[in-house]
């Protein structure tokens, strides 16, 4: 974990509640295997999202996680007690569904309350806790409206102060932000990891979106057809992605392929696309060996063929393919002489200096040091 992610973990207490650990844990659904082998640790106080694309199991974790669903193997444990076969009421956590489930029939204040009227809490005591989670949440005004007067957002809030009112050690959220609509999404992400830094507990917070996820998390675990690709803090994701399938589900990289051209004692000298070459310090390497590598779309520069500045360094030429407009961004799409696909993003004030248009060649090139070799 790198200094920036480190930065982002919050404190952790002495009291190490929250910490979440799955050993061996596989799930099976008929022929389904949703999980596989699977072990990960989340440390107390962290938050964490499980990414990953539909069916990569990311559900099927949280609910093991809270109880809902039982690992055919291995151990689940929760503030190191083992809670493999514990209900979910046992386990110190809450969950927060994607519907948020709030019950029709009953107010705001009511729904909040619920859980504590089912743990017999006399009717004082779980109104003024209720009234307390209401107005974390800032939606003490709204308690006798019932949920079907209220906006896709404040449902949120009462299912988060209905969730939060156990005193839980860990909020597990299913898709939390995805019934709101874009603007909503933002600020609401700002406000659940506002709140987690508040509570200190642990969340863990299922989403398909990787801007979700390096927006809120401390720890990401990003998930493919039931196992762990990558799990980590997110500036070691986007800048240092495990594998290609990483580098292209996280977005914002070229993922490139270059060929071993020369080897010289711990040095291996690389070349591709087409004339770009650049050298490594390892020596692991065959002649003619063919790797992948990634690049940020950020990081290609991009100069008029024969500018003096781009001839002297290692670039490749490439043609623009394509143009997008994307607010203060502009992304273009080039192909490189030998068949590769190049993306560059720039500001769109650098853009409209140099009046480029589709068809156009130029001179591509990036630093050495932002080249990152996978797979
Ligand atoms: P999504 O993002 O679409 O919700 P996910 O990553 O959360 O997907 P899961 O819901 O955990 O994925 O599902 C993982 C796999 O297990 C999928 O192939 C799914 O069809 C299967 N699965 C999940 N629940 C069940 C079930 N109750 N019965 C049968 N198969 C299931």
């Amino acid at each position: 974990m790198n200094n920036f992610d480190k930065a982002l973990l919050p404190v952790q207490k002495k009291i190490l509640k929250g910490n979440i650990e799955l050993i061996n844990v596989t799930k099976r659904f008929d022929s389904t295997v949703a999980v596989k082998n699977l072990s990960l640790l989340i440390p107390a106080s962290s938050y964490c999202c499980l990414l990953g694309p539909s069916g990569c199991g990311k559900t099927t974790t949280l609910r093991m996680i809270a109880g809902h669903e039982k690992p055919d193997l291995g151990q689940i444990l929760i503030s190191n007690c083992e809670v493999t076969d514990e209900l979910p009421s046992e386990r110190g956590t809450a969950m927060m569904f994607q519907d948020y489930a709030l019950f029709p029939h009953l107010t705001c204040q009511n729904n909040v309350e619920f859980s504590l009227r089912m743990a017999g809490v006399n009717k004082g005591v779980r109104a003024k806790k209720a009234k307390e989670l209401l107005s974390l949440v800032d939606m003490d005004e709204y308690a006798e409206r019932m949920p079907s007067q209220l906006s896709g957002g404040q449902q949120q809030r009462v299912a988060l102060a209905r969730a939060l009112i156990t005193k839980p050690d860990v909020l597990l959220l299913d898709e939390p932000l995805s019934a709101l609509d874009p603007f909503l999404r933002t600020s609401m992400r700002g406000e659940l990891r506002q709140l987690q830094k508040e509570l200190g507990i642990t969340f863990v917070h299922v989403t398909h979106s990787q801007e979700e996820a390096l927006a809120l998390a401390d720890l990401i675990i990003l998930m493919k057809d039931g196992k762990i690709e990558q799990a980590d803090g997110p500036y070691n994701v986007f800048n240092s992605p495990a594998n290609s399938f990483v580098a292209k589900f996280i977005g914002g990289h070229n993922i490139l392929y270059a060929t071993v051209k020369k080897k010289q004692g711990e040095k291996t000298y690389f070349e591709g696309p087409d004339s770009y070459y650049f050298k490594v310090y390892d020596p692991n390497f065959q002649s003619g060996q063919r790797v992948l590598y990634t690049i940020r779309d950020d990081a290609v520069k991009l100069t008029p063929v024969n500018h003096p500045n781009s001839e002297s360094e290692p670039h490749v030429k490439a043609t623009i393919k394509q143009i997008e407009f994307g607010g203060s961004e502009l992304r273009m799409t080039l192909n490189t002489s030998d068949g590769q696909e190049l993306i560059s993003v720039c500001r769109d004030s650098d853009f409209n200096q140099r009046n480029w248009k589709v068809g156009d060649e130029l001179s591509a090139s990036w630093d050495q040091k932002n080249i990152h070799l996978i797979d």
